[in-house]
């Protein structure tokens, strides 16, 4: 049976030496081979996020591939929307404001999809989508490890390991496909035009005409991010088909293993400061459960159930009225990993 390691958090424990021993008991650097080129994929935070995962725990990891002969980089893809992450000099500055600079982690970092203009590569899959935008350097590495940052999310309830490749490893074309999955309609019994949408909307993408909102004359380019959906007074706006978004991480996370193959990826999930909103969130809300330790598996599937079984998926349904499983049991659906699994506490 599939194995997820963890070790539970200790207000006063040495976390750091913990994380050591967890990177040893649970073998997720052991695939690596001398010479490797290894990817670790995280989220650095959006500027000013104080959630996001700590570098020191990066420096660990970065070590331990070291010492078996790989050569380690830190990565990411920009953002579709326009913050400080868009371009990959805006990441670098944000990457080092948050601590994620050579001298600490001990790996250079390196923004996954060039200058962050790069249509990509695309990639067929299965499932929500047919294909998929995925950036070209994920051709290129030989491993990844995937260290996650679990807490809430807006359009797919939670955020772990599944996301962090799907959405994380996407180009923009690629995040603007995912994200778009989720339908905005507008309740013309409801909607007053009164301009609120427009006003805070980013990109002014909303269309006022004759005193109602016409989103069938707007662009395709909105990422359904959803500002106007959160700020109309009148809750006018409806996001549809949600279980869409979630469906189509797993899809995307499919065509990422299939390109850089399921036995080359092996994940580590730090399940601490898990907030309401993401890591793409400057202020991502309030800490909605309490912290519970760091999981390490080779199988994407079973941390992420491993997660919430210990989270309790009710905590998401709560923030964000959708399932933190769907996304997991359309990756097992998939074949993307086990949802039985055995838990190696140490
Ligand atoms: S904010 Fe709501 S009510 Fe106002 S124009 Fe936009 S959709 Fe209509
Ligand atoms: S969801 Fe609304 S606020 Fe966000 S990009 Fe689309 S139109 Fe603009």
């Amino acid at each position: 049976m599939t194995s997820v390691f963890f070790t539970p958090w200790k207000e006063w424990g040495n976390m750091f030496g913990k994380f050591r021993k967890l990177l040893e008991a649970s073998g997720v650097v052991d695939h690596i081979q001398k010479g490797d080129l290894v990817a670790i994929k995280l989220h650095v935070g959006e500027l000013g996020n104080p959630h996001h995962l700590k570098p020191g725990y990066v420096r660990y990891l970065v070590d331990a591939i070291i010492e078996r002969g790989g050569k380690p980089f830190i990565t990411d893809t920009t953002t579709y929307y326009k913050a400080s992450r868009h371009n990959a000099l805006d990441h670098h500055h944000n990457a080092r404001m948050h601590g994620f600079t050579y001298e600490t982690t001990h790996a250079p970092f390196i923004v996954a999809d060039g200058l962050g203009f790069e249509e990509g590569i695309v990639v067929p899959t299965e499932g929500e989508m047919e294909s998929v935008h995925l950036a070209q350097l994920w051709e290129q590495v030989d491993k990844v490890i995937v260290f996650s940052h679990c807490k809430g999310h807006p359009q797919s309830a939670f955020g772990g390991a599944i996301k962090n490749i799907a959405m994380g490893c996407a180009t923009k074309a690629g995040k603007l496909e995912q994200h778009r999955m989720v339908g905005l309609e507008v309740d013309l019994s409801k909607c007053d035009g009164c301009g609120v949408c427009l006003d805070k909307c980013p990109d002014d993408f909303p269309v006022i005409e004759n005193g109602a909102r016409i989103t069938s004359k707007e662009s395709e380019e909105c990422m359904r991010c959803p500002i106007c959906h959160a700020e109309c007074p009148t809750k006018a706006i409806e996001l549809v088909d949600r279980e869409r978004m979630p469906k189509a991480l797993a899809s995307t996370a499919k065509a990422f293993l299939d390109l850089v193959g399921t036995d080359n990826v092996s994940y580590i999930s730090m399940a601490t400061n898990i907030t309401w909103g993401c890591d793409c969130f400057a202020a991502p809300g309030e800490i909605i459960a309490p912290d519970i330790g760091i999981f390490a598996s080779n199988d994407i599937v079973a941390i992420e159930k491993a997660f919430l079984d210990k989270a309790g998926t009710e905590v998401f349904e709560k923030a964000h009225g959708l399932s933190p499983l769907i996304e997991v049991e359309e990756a097992a659906r998939l074949g993307l990993g086990k949802l039985e699994y055995q838990l190696m506490e140490l």
